[in-house]
């Protein structure tokens, strides 16, 4: 097995570009791809992008918020510059040990149904920037995502940056999650909630997103155009009226698919409550 940690970008793409019997498997923190067994890289060994430079910060650029690929949890949850849903949804990933380690990119590039980044990003409209030596695209976060542990980077890619447009930034966001117990555990629901108000006071402009009750997480376009238009007292009824027909959740370990229903309708609830106390207070954004 080989292990090979470029410090530029250059060279990790020029090694994923080479035509090889076996491909290199990309590392970033590592906390998925070392705990998962049918992850272990063959012949081609590992390439480490942890250390590239161009994949870490967080910055404005070009009327973007722009957060490097290889940004922890921890950098995230302690950027000031970034919304409120996806600060909390960095603090409740895994334990401290899982944030100082592991990256926003390899949380989208894993694409797991409970992965904690994915509500509060599709909530921001956010872009996902994917490069190789052929140049650079930029996707949705929902065209990104195909399904379980399946998305749209190609084998000599790297997913570089995640991008949030300074229009999807604006109103208030909350993030909930889920889960079986305090401490470190998957969601067994999460959602992830932006709202803004009109200057009468009814819902302007509503984002919810929900995750881990479907194959990959998924905005509930339905419930978001009942929601405009409300007033903040309708809130809560129209969301335990909704029928959420863009969730298709399993049962599993963690909990039943009518566990699951139920608690999605109770998560977004208490996440545009927060929203509502939060602008009520006149807390910042
Ligand atoms: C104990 C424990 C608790 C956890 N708790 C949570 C939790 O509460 N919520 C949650 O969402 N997740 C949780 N996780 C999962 C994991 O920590 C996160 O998904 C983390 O963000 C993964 O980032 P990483 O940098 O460690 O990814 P890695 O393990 O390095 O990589 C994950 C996958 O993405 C690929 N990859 C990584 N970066 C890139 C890139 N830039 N371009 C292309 N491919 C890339 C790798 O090839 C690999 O397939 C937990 C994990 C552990 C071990």
């Amino acid at each position: 097995m080989t292990y090979f940690r470029p410090t530029s970008l250059e060279d990790a793409l020029a090694v994923l570009a080479e035509p090889r019997p076996a491909p290199r498997r990309v590392l970033c923190g590592g906390t998925d791809a070392y705990a998962d067994p049918g992850a272990r890289p063959p012949s081609g060994g590992w390439l480490d992008i942890s250390r590239l430079d161009a994949l870490h910060g967080i910055a404005p650029r070009d009327g973007d918020l722009r957060i490097g690929a290889a940004t922890t949890w921890d950098a995230i949850e302690r950027c000031a510059l970034l919304p409120a849903s996806l600060r909390e949804a960095a603090h409740q990933v895994g334990s401290r040990q899982v944030r100082v380690a592991g990256s926003l990119g390899g949380n989208l590039c894993h694409a797991a149904p409970a992965a904690d980044g994915v509500p509060p990003l599709l909530t921001l409209d956010a872009q996902v920037e994917l490069t190789s030596l052929r140049g650079m695209r930029r996707l949705r976060l929902d065209e990104f995502l195909l399904g379980r542990r399946r998305t749209a980077l190609a084998a000599d890619e790297l997913l570089t940056a995640v991008l949030l447009p300074a229009s999807a930034t604006a109103g208030r966001t909350a993030f909930l999650k889920c889960a079986n117990r305090d401490g470190t555990a998957l969601a067994v629901v999460s959602a992830a909630v932006r709202l803004r108000w009109s200057e009468s006071g009814v819902v302007s402009q509503a984002a919810v997103a929900v995750g881990a009750a479907s194959e990959v997480p998924v905005r509930l376009r339905a419930l978001e155009q009942g929601l405009e238009g409300a007033r903040p007292d309708a809130l809560s009824r129209l969301i335990r009226e909704s029928p959420l027909p863009e969730l298709a959740p399993i049962d599993d370990v963690r909990g039943s698919a009518g566990l699951r229903r139920h608690l999605a309708r109770i998560a977004v609830e208490r996440a545009c409550a927060r929203c509502m106390k939060e602008a009520g207070d006149g807390a910042s954004a």
